[in-house]
């Protein structure tokens, strides 16, 4: 928990921030809204705003430390329960979360803490989830595609378009599952592979869904070099080799016919082959983002009450490569404060800042945006 000296000192930064802010949404009247505080992301919901006055009043009046609303639509979006809100439609959007990566940087920083591995690690499953899936197999352009960092160590990706707006659960469950490759399996794409005898008959790169993904991955990796093979789980003696002979390999494969890739233990590469493809989605307590449409996600243009950066909106699909979030994300650049680390730090760069590991009971002047950085994520506390 926060202290109440570092609460009140958080609390108004977050109000002074509110007070210039410009929080805007389309069909903000009709979205629901749910608030937290400093410890808990969401303690009330059920809320809504008449307009952008009404919701900024309530911003600078009560300064929640965290702001959702809802993807959906509703005719009624104060009312409750959800069955009476009468839902009117939703943007398809999808939540990606560094910790559902199971990184292995995960296991010496903890949960809590968000490295620079982290925040590459959940971009590039972003990038995964537009440019292997939501652009290619589903025909969506990149700009019906917005992506908003959650303030934190997540994205979102939301998808507006008239053909999704009306679908249900059940056909947004069946969207989410081919992205996470669900019942994709080596057997799937190979049905003989577990005969070492038989010829190894597979798909062809113009095949649809995910047995043309896995040849085209192929392809792409043979035609990359023995490294790209290498990273595809393959040891160096067999990327050296298929390497040599991709033109061959490369010409088997376009007719389905796999024989002239030889790779000890098939079955476990391709598993992990085709487990690298697929998206790892946020799965919430209360379900999947993706299929649930009642879920509130963090309002772009607000602050995240464990970070003190911006839930951002980025600008477009092709800005997000060069996207930043200890860099674009900050928000409180006038001012120092005074910090006092309470527990020890993890190297921390944000904004100018380069840190390394600090002691429990150091005091430090620092940016305002570092120092609320560090004191959000309970790693030190502010002092008078
Ligand atoms: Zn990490």
């Amino acid at each position: 928990m926060l202290d109440a000296a570092s609460e009140a000192k958080s609390k108004s930064l977050f109000r002074s921030y509110y007070k210039v802010a410009n929080v805007e949404i389309d069909n903000l009247e009709k979205r629901e809204f749910g608030f937290g505080n400093f410890e808990k992301k969401i303690m009330f919901r059920h809320t809504a705003f008449g307009g952008g006055d009404e919701l900024h009043r309530y911003l600078t009046g009560s300064v929640p430390a965290f702001v959702s609303c809802s993807p959906s639509l509703y005719n009624f979006p104060s009312a409750r329960p959800m069955e009476r809100k009468g839902w009117i439609g939703s943007e398809l959007v999808f939540d990606l979360d560094s910790t559902d990566l199971g990184l292995p940087c995960q296991e010496k920083h903890g949960r809590g803490w968000v490295c620079s591995i982290c925040q590459d690690a959940v971009k590039s499953e972003c990038i995964k989830l537009i440019e292997d899936f939501l652009v290619p197999d589903f025909g969506f352009s990149k700009n019906q595609i917005g992506i908003n960092f959650s303030g934190n160590r997540g994205y979102h990706v939301h998808v507006d378009s008239e053909e999704i707006f009306n679908l249900g659960s059940d056909a947004r469950k069946e969207i989410t599952d081919y992205i996470s490759g669900e019942g994709v399996s080596a057997k799937m794409i190979f049905p003989m592979i577990e005969n070492k005898n038989a010829k190894l008959y597979g798909p062809k790169p113009s095949d649809f869904g995910w047995p043309g993904k896995i040849a085209r991955s192929m392809v792409s990796a043979l035609n990359s070099g023995d490294e790209s093979l290498i990273s595809l789980g393959m040891s160096r003696s067999e990327a050296r080799l298929m390497y040599e002979n991709r033109a061959n390999i490369i010409m088997g494969i376009t007719n389905g016919n796999w024989d002239r890739v030889k790779i000890n233990g098939r079955e476990r590469f391709w598993s992990g082959v085709t487990d690298r493809m697929k998206v790892r989605q946020s799965d919430s307590i209360d379900g999947n983002v993706t299929s649930s449409v009642y879920h509130l996600l963090r309002m772009p243009n607000t602050l995240h009450g464990d970070t003190g950066l911006l839930s951002r909106k980025i600008s477009s699909v092709g800005r997000l490569a060069d996207f930043d979030p200890m860099l674009h994300s900050v928000v409180f650049k006038k001012g120092e404060h005074d910090i006092e680390i309470t527990r020890e730090t993890q190297p921390l760069s944000i904004g100018k800042i380069d840190m390394e590991r600090e002691n429990s009971g150091k005091r430090l002047t620092l940016p305002a945006y570092a120092a609320l950085y560090l004191v959000l994520k309970r790693y030190a506390k502010f002092v008078a």
